[in-house]
């Protein structure tokens, strides 16, 4: 016998009618962010991928779901701005410092840090959320410089993936604010 739902109380409440404001940008909705179908992730080598869920190209700001299948080095990067990371599933860190994220776990890197990130062996593979502020700076294992990675090197690689795999490049755009 089914048992009646019960009403939640806000179901007589209505929504406010000045949504937006004339200049802003509409809101993004992505469900299963970290899906598990692996063509909404760009892959940065045979392991790391990253599936972009908002990218802002004039901030060079973008936010993520970055995978790393297997154990092994994912980069090692200079930040000249702030990160935000919040850990769904695997297990990851930094060479250079003693946690080891697991789910649910969250990490602020600082502006002007430097640091090896590493995925550790686990069941599952490493998905974490990143919120990222460009560029990333590439370091080399003496931690000098070798390149760099903003939302412009980062836009490319998705447009192309996209277009390879069928969802197309113009995917990519909708993610833009
Ligand atoms: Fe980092």
């Amino acid at each position: 016998m089914n048992e009646q739902p019960k009403p939640e109380f806000w179901r007589g409440l209505t929504p406010i009618e000045k949504v937006f404001q004339p200049d802003a940008k509409p809101e993004v909705y992505i469900s299963n962010a970290p899906t598990d179908d692996e063509r909404y992730y760009v892959p940065f080598s045979d392991t790391v991928s990253s599936r972009p869920l908002w990218i802002s190209p004039s901030q060079n700001k973008w936010a993520d779901i970055l995978m790393a299948k297997g154990a092994g080095l994912v980069n090692r990067h200079y930040h000249p701005h702030e990160v935000f990371a919040y850990t769904i599933s695997g297990k990851w860190g930094y060479l250079e410092h003693d946690w080891v994220a697991t789910a649910g776990d969250f990490v602020y890197e600082t502006p002007g840090e430097g640091h090896t990130l590493v995925a550790y062996e686990h069941p599952e593979p490493m998905k974490v959320h990143f919120n990222v502020t460009g560029p990333l700076i590439w370091l080399d294992e003496k931690g000098e410089t070798t390149g760099y990675f903003d939302v412009h090197t980062y836009i490319d690689l998705c447009r192309k993936h996209y277009d390879k795999v069928g969802i197309g490049a113009a995917y990519v755009d909708k993610l833009f604010r």
